[in-house]
C-alpha cells in the first residue's frame, strides 16, 4: 500500500496560538486554569492540557469566582465576557484573529445600518460567539436557504463561519444575493480551510480512499471528508489509528491522508504506522507560512 499525505494539513496558525496560550496561563498563573469550551476541538489536545492542569468547561457559570479561564479559539459572544466579569475571572482571550475579525465586521456593518446575515451551522461555537457581537440572521450553508423575509432591497452584509465548505458556501452565498439585490460579501473563510479543501481535491484525484485524521465534532475535518467524497472517492473521518476499519482498506493500493486544522500530527503518525505502507510521498500544494501574535499579557 501507498500513502500519500496532503499538504496543507494539521493544525493552523489560530490553533497552534490557543495551545500556547494555554501553556503559557498554567506556567504564568498555576492550576487549575479553567477553559471555556474545548479550546480546540480535539480530544487528543484537550486531554493532553487537561493532564498540565487545564480544566474544561461549558459554561462560565461552572467555573469559581477569582480564578483564571481562557477563552477558546471559536470565540466568545460577548454575555461571556460579561458574565466573567461578575464573578471576577481573569480572562485570557484565545479566540482566532481570524474569527475576531469576523465579529468586528458584524458589528461595523450593523452600526452602518445594514442588515448582517451569517452563512453558519446553527449551535456550532463560533456561530454563537459570532451572533453575540450583533443582530443578526443565520443561514445555513447545507440545506434549502431559508433566508430572512426582508424587503429585496434591504442592504446586507453577507459573513460567514471561517470552516465551511468552500462550494457550499458559495452556493449558499449566491442564493442570498439572487434574494437581496443590495448585498455585500465578505470572504471570511479562513486560509487554513480553505487551503486544506484546495490540497484534498488535488489529492482526492490521486488516491483511492481518503482518511482524514481529526475529531467528529471539528467542523473543518467534516467539511474535509465531505470535500474528498464528493471528488469521488470514499472519505472517512477517524479520531486515530484505533478508528481505522479492515474493510475500508480492502483493494485499496493508494491511500490520502489529511488531517483538520485542530489535529496533532502525532495522530496522522499513529494512522500511518498502523497501515505500514510500502511507501509515502507528500503532495505539496499550497505552501502556508502564517503565524498570530499572542494575547498583550504575553509579549515579551
Ligand atoms: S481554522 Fe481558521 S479560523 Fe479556525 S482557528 Fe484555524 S485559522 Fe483560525
Amino acid at each position: 500500500m501507498e500513502i500519500i499525505l496532503s499538504s496543507p494539513r494539521g493544525f493552523c496558525a489560530g490553533v497552534v496560538r490557543a495551545i500556547e496560550i494555554v501553556e503559557l496561563c498554567l506556567q504564568k498563573f498555576r492550576p487549575p486554569i479553567y477553559v471555556k469550551h474545548e479550546i480546540v476541538h480535539n480530544p487528543y489536545v484537550v486531554k493532553a492540557l487537561e493532564e498540565k492542569g487545564a480544566i474544561t468547561v461549558d459554561t462560565v457559570e461552572e467555573i469559581p469566582p477569582n480564578s483564571t479561564v481562557v477563552f477558546s479559539a471559536h470565540g466568545s459572544p460577548p454575555d461571556d465576557f460579561q458574565k466573567a466579569h461578575d464573578r471576577n475571572l481573569r480572562v485570557i482571550d484565545a479566540t482566532c484573529p481570524l474569527v475576531t475579525r469576523v465579529h468586528n465586521e458584524a458589528i461595523k456593518y450593523n452600526s452602518e445600518g445594514k442588515r448582517v446575515i451569517l452563512v453558519g451551522h446553527r449551535g456550532h461555537a463560533e456561530v454563537n460567539g459570532t451572533m453575540g457581537q450583533a443582530p443578526m440572521a443565520l443561514v445555513d450553508d447545507t440545506g434549502p436557504a431559508e433566508l430572512p423575509n426582508w424587503d429585496s432591497d434591504t442592504p446586507v452584509a453577507i459573513l460567514t463561519q471561517t470552516t465551511l465548505s468552500v462550494d457550499d458556501t458559495a452556493r449558499a452565498v449566491s442564493k442570498i444575493q439572487n434574494r437581496f439585490t443590495d448585498a455585500l460579501v465578505r470572504n471570511d473563510l479562513c486560509y487554513a480551510t480553505t487551503n486544506r479543501q484546495e490540497a484534498v481535491k488535488k489529492l482526492a484525484e490521486q488516491v483511492d480512499m481518503v482518511l482524514v485524521i481529526g475529531a467528529q465534532n471539528s467542523s473543518n475535518c467534516n467539511r474535509l471528508r465531505e470535500v474528498a467524497e464528493r471528488h469521488g472517492v470514499p472519505a472517512y473521518l477517524v479520531n486515530s489509528a484505533e478508528d481505522l476499519k479492515d474493510e475500508w482498506l480492502a483493494d485499496i493500493m493508494k491511500v490520502g491522508i489529511t488531517s483538520g486544522a485542530s489535529t496533532p500530527e502525532v495522530l496522522v503518525d499513529q494512522v500511518i504506522s498502523k497501515l505500514k505502507p510500502n511507501k509515502i510521498s507528500t503532495l505539496n500544494v499550497i505552501e502556508e507560512d502564517v503565524t498570530f501574535v499572542l494575547p498583550q499579557e504575553f509579549r515579551k
